[in-house]
């Protein structure tokens, strides 16, 4: 069957359609042209779409903020997104708890909570991304007590291929509420969740230098010594910062030198440096050495409301790969990535973040049954030639994968369908979710081809 063209839609859905329309993710590093784009203001909506795919045997997969670095929201057939369904829909002030459609961006939660004196518990690095976004990937903060974002739910509303609206939870369809926390997106489409937040609170974050052999000699230590700890090391160096934050009462603040990069002139040089290192790649240690000394000749202190010390601007667009393993492993794991990086000559961009999240019980989740160190590389993304990074990722897979490593799902990685089985022990009822809600494959697209039900190869780095 051809494309189906926007004419020959109902009059509802044309009012929600768009047939030129190109889907690029944030790091510019993954597009797809869908045939039409739907954007429903509400549940009723997603319904009709999800039964005119279904009609008309077309791939159907959602997106919210395009932010996953990797091609996991993509489809060349139908695309959709709930960024209009952004309602809250009630709030428990008493229990701390918030109904919302999952459209709604991270920002306008914050914005949301706070208005009824409520707070998330934990934070990634944005809140760009949408609710529904966030949750699919098992987004995480860190925190050696605080679980991945999926944790927060408390139930869920997902429309199914067959145009079903399921309700969700521990007590109600509880299997597809556990695969359905860490979804992928690959089991209908999530119009509504409950979460769990705590009351509003403020953050104070002290940033310090150290040397970084003696955070990993020390490294229990480190992963308790806040209720949000955070390491940054800098590669070709033995230097590195730990940030660490904890629930405070104290009046708003800022200090330090790294706020250079906020400032209009510190983010231009940095990044012309950064291109200036792209012909010259030999200098890529001494640029890392100045911006250490550059950015951490003082500690960084900071106390703002949780969300504005959690989130940080991640400056430039940038290839990154980010896996999970045991926290207890992770000396190790970094020792060896120091190792080949130095034995191997490789020039490779700071820094690589180091943050701890708690074992968890979501099916999908690279907590699960383990309490978890995500350690996340990235090499800086320029327009036109492009940095070599494959040698990198390929030796950091390597180690992890010797090291039972998952990866974060949202990154694009080269684990199969054999290796995740492996190392998810729900990973078989997972599936058996996924076939159950969606017998024809709907929500499928090559990612989820490649790495979750493994009818296509993965491509070798
Ligand atoms: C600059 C930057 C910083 C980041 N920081 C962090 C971090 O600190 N911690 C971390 O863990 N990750 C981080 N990420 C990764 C990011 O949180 C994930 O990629 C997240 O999934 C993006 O959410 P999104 O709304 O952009 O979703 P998209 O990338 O658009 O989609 C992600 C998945 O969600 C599914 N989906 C979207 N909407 C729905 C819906 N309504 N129903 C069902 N499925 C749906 C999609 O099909 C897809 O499978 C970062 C990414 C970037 C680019």
């Amino acid at each position: 069957m051809g494309p189906y063209r926007f004419d020959q839609l109902e009059p509802e859905l044309q009012t929600i359609a768009l047939d030129d329309f190109t889907f690029q993710n944030w790091a510019k590093t993954f597009n797809c042209k869908p045939e039409l784009l739907f954007t429903p203001t509400n549940e009723s909506q997603v319904q009709k779409v999800i039964l005119l795919a279904k009609s008309l045997n077309k791939p159907l997969k959602a997106f919210g903020s395009g932010h996953s670095p990797s091609d996991l929201a993509c489809s060349p057939g139908f695309m959709i997104n709930i960024d209009k369904m952004d309602r809250l829909l009630s709030v428990d002030v008493k229990n701390c708890t918030a109904t919302v459609e999952a459209g709604m961006s991270l920002h306008k939660l914050h914005k949301v909570l706070r208005e009824n004196g409520l707070a998330l518990s934990n934070l990634g690095s944005i809140s760009d991304q949408s609710i529904a976004g966030v949750m699919a990937t098992a987004t995480h903060g860190t925190g050696a007590h605080f679980g991945c974002l999926p944790t927060m739910i408390l139930d869920l509303t997902l429309i199914t291929a067959d145009g079903s609206v399921l309700h969700c939870s521990p007590s109600e369809n509880t299997e597809v509420f556990e695969a359905a926390r860490c979804s992928l997106g690959a089991l209908g489409i999530i119009t509504r969740m409950t979460l769990q937040a705590e009351p509003d609170f403020r953050l104070e974050a002290i940033q310090k230098p150290y040397k970084f052999s003696d955070i990993l000699n020390d490294w229990d230590t480190v992963i308790h010594s806040a209720e949000h700890a955070r390491v940054w090391w800098y590669p070709h160096t033995d230097d590195c910062v730990v940030w660490r934050a904890n629930r405070t009462t104290k009046p708003v603040l800022r200090e330090g030198p790294s706020f250079f990069m906020e400032n209009w002139y510190g983010f231009h040089a940095y990044q012309a440096m950064l291109n200036i290192t792209r012909y010259s790649t030999y200098l890529i240690p001494y640029l890392t050495k100045m911006m250490f000394k550059t950015l951490h000749s003082a500690p960084v202190h900071v106390v703002d409301e949780s969300n504005k010390v959690f989130n940080f601007d991640c400056l430039f667009p940038q290839y990154v790969n980010e896996w999970a393993v045991d926290w207890n492993e992770a000396p190790a794991v970094l020792r060896k990535l120091d190792k080949f990086i130095n034995e191997n000559d490789l020039k490779v961009h700071f820094p690589v973040e180091i943050r701890f999240v708690d074992e968890d019980d979501v099916w999908l989740s690279p907590a699960y049954g383990r309490k978890t160190c995500y350690i996340g590389v990235i090499m800086y993304r320029p327009y036109g030639k492009p940095v070599p990074y494959k040698k990198y990722w390929k030796a950091y897979e390597d180690i992890m994968r010797e090291h039972n490593g998952r990866p974060h799902w949202a990154k694009a990685h080269g684990q199969t369908r054999k290796d995740l089985e492996a190392s998810y022990e729900k990973f078989g009822d997972y599936l058996k979710v996924r076939q159950q809600l969606d017998p024809e494959g709907m929500f499928l697209n090559d990612y989820l081809k490649r790495h979750v039900v493994g009818t296509k190869q993965v491509a070798k780095l």
